[in-house]
């Protein structure tokens, strides 16, 4: 459909233009060009596989590891065992971002100034200036170009009026796609589409709306606004909005670091409330080690338990103050994980995030009467 929306191409645009460039498979094509020799074939990028009996899981895989039925945040010992004569690789994290720096450049130097969005290491909005459909698609072509020359890399990229229907139109075709929705064609494209395309519904709001006969993006605009709004509140406007196509958020550069957090598989379930302990302990430093890195103060914790089985849970709390204290992170950590303990059922993973950010420097913001944040503080400027 979007090929055929795409006719009126010579037409003017007089509203913006947002491109969507996604990388394919990205972790595993830089994979391949650095081994040649497993182009063409199944690769995944991930944890230890150890023969099926591996923890933790895919992080990327190639596409003809897909055809496999394995996908990112796959169990890595069922990967193995959908295909265990593919290539598995470790994560190779500084590899990935020092090629993600490079492309980032390349894509930067195409937007208009200030008006480049890095979305995470292999996709970024851009908003260009093009004149028509054809210059827009102009643009893109010779983006992609520009990465296959440079890094042998192919990228997806979606084009439309707003972020919304460009992150959509990138998901179209990939790998190597190039989806363009002219904008008197964007409630045809999107109409047909299950709801959960746009971005922010998931499997929870999914079941709501189907509960009130809504599965696909031409129900939700058509369904009564005002019982969207006395359902889910402020999101219920939001995602009229977005099924009709409407998305005025900008494309601009995120600088602030939203959150930091670090998790852990353990080798072997565990209910040993030491381990776990001790583990909130080792995660909290480590969280507190990056916080530190970007300069920043929290006033948000979060753990997440999974249990044996892929069961899992996320809680939450806030503080009243912003805080940069490491104990405070392990004790509201082990507090919060603490209803997770003791309940007949091994832990398989858990993970501390810091959320709620503020880049340090607004002493006077940062609470009094626990004590030893304020050290911790001078400690990192000192
Ligand atoms: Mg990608």
């Amino acid at each position: 459909m979007a090929r055929r929306c795409a006719i009126s191409r010579r037409l003017r645009l007089r509203s913006r233009t947002i491109l969507l460039v996604d990388m394919d498979s990205f972790f595993s094509s830089v994979e391949t060009v650095r081994h040649p020799e497993l182009v063409g074939l199944p690769v995944v990028v991930g944890a230890d596989p150890k023969e099926g009996a591996g923890r933790g899981v895919v992080s990327t895989c190639s596409y003809e590891a897909r055809e496999y039925g394995i996908h990112s945040g796959m169990p890595i010992s069922k990967a193995y065992r959908l295909c265990p004569d593919a290539t598995f690789l470790p994560v190779a994290m500084a590899l990935y971002q020092s090629v993600s720096g490079r492309i980032m450049r390349i894509l930067r130097s195409f937007a208009c100034v200030d008006k480049f969005q890095r979305v995470s290491i292999d996709e970024a909005f851009l908003d260009v200036k093009a004149n028509t459909l054809e210059d827009a698609i102009g643009i893109a072509r010779e983006i992609k170009e520009e990465i296959l020359e440079k890094e042998k890399l192919t990228c997806s990229i979606g084009i439309g009026l707003n972020k919304l229907v460009a992150k959509i139109a990138s998901d179209m075709e990939k790998p190597d796609g190039l989806t363009v929705v002219a904008p008197d064609c964007v409630q045809e494209f999107l109409d047909p589409m299950p709801v959960t395309k746009i971005p922010g519904i998931g499997k929870k709001t999914e079941q709501m709306l189907k509960g009130i006969g809504v599965t696909t993006i031409h129900e939700l605009r058509e369904h009564d606004l005002r019982r969207l709004v006395s359902r889910f509140g402020k999101w219920g406007y939001r995602m009229h909005a977005l099924a009709c196509g409407i998305d005025g958020s900008a494309v601009e550069e995120d600088r602030t670091v939203k959150s930091v957090g670090r998790e852990i598989t353990f080798d072997e379930d565990t209910s040993d409330p030491d381990v776990i302990y001790d583990s909130i302990d080792a995660l909290a430093d480590g969280t507190h080690k990056a916080l530190l890195n970007a300069g920043c103060l929290f006033r948000t914790v979060s753990v997440k338990v999974r249990f044996e089985g892929f069961d899992t849970h996320t809680r939450a709390r806030s503080i009243g103050f912003m805080s940069s204290d490491p104990e405070l992170v392990k004790r509201i950590s082990k507090e919060l994980v603490g209803e997770f303990i003791g309940k007949n059922k091994k832990l398989r993973l858990i993970g501390i995030r810091l959320s709620n950010l503020r880049v340090m420097g607004a002493e006077s913001e940062i609470g009094d009467g626990m004590g030893a944040r304020q050290t911790s503080i001078y400690e990192f400027i000192g």
